[in-house]
């Protein structure tokens, strides 16, 4: 299985990419600004959706100098290229960034887009409580194990 890492805006379209297991960096994190966005990012935490690794800044600036067009790239974009390079050779980056997706063409490391192509699509909704990250199929307002507020989220997507 190829470990799938996202970048800030496969982060928020997680649901969109099939899979158990996401990756990405502290940095990548840094980037997202909202408290809305912080909220799920920390339910796909708390349910283990995500894992989150460390890139120091020296291995970053370190990369930085072997990048072509390294300006163009922000220090939340080496460090998921630096986290391709350390996982293993079959992961995979999701990003929608063509900056970054050209780079990791040149390093070869594989990529895909994270956005919604032409394709229709079938949506599964669920319900997830916001502090545990437990589904629930109907609409409920609390969740019932440990109280926190159920929000509906996208569970799954059928190609047409
Ligand atoms: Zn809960």
């Amino acid at each position: 299985m190829s470990k799938k890492i996202l970048d800030a805006a496969g982060l928020f379209k997680i649901n969109l990419i099939s899979g158990d297991v996401f990756y990405t960096t502290y940095n990548v994190l840094n980037e997202v600004k909202s408290s809305f966005e912080m909220e799920i990012v920390n339910s796909y935490l708390r349910s283990g959706k995500l894992k989150v690794f460390e890139i120091n800044k020296e291995e970053i600036e370190n990369e930085r100098k072997t990048l072509k067009s390294s300006e163009r790239l922000s220090d939340a974009d080496i460090s998921v290229i630096l986290l391709a390079k350390k996982l293993d050779d079959d992961s995979i980056v999701y990003t929608d960034d063509y900056e970054l997706q050209n780079t990791l063409s040149v390093l070869g490391i594989k990529f895909e887009g994270v956005k919604v192509s032409k394709i229709k699509e079938r949506r599964i909704w669920v319900y997830m409580c916001t502090s545990c990250g437990r589904y629930y199929k109907t609409k409920i307002e609390m969740c019932p194990v440990c109280g926190g507020m159920v929000k509906r989220r996208l569970k799954k997507t059928y190609s047409i």
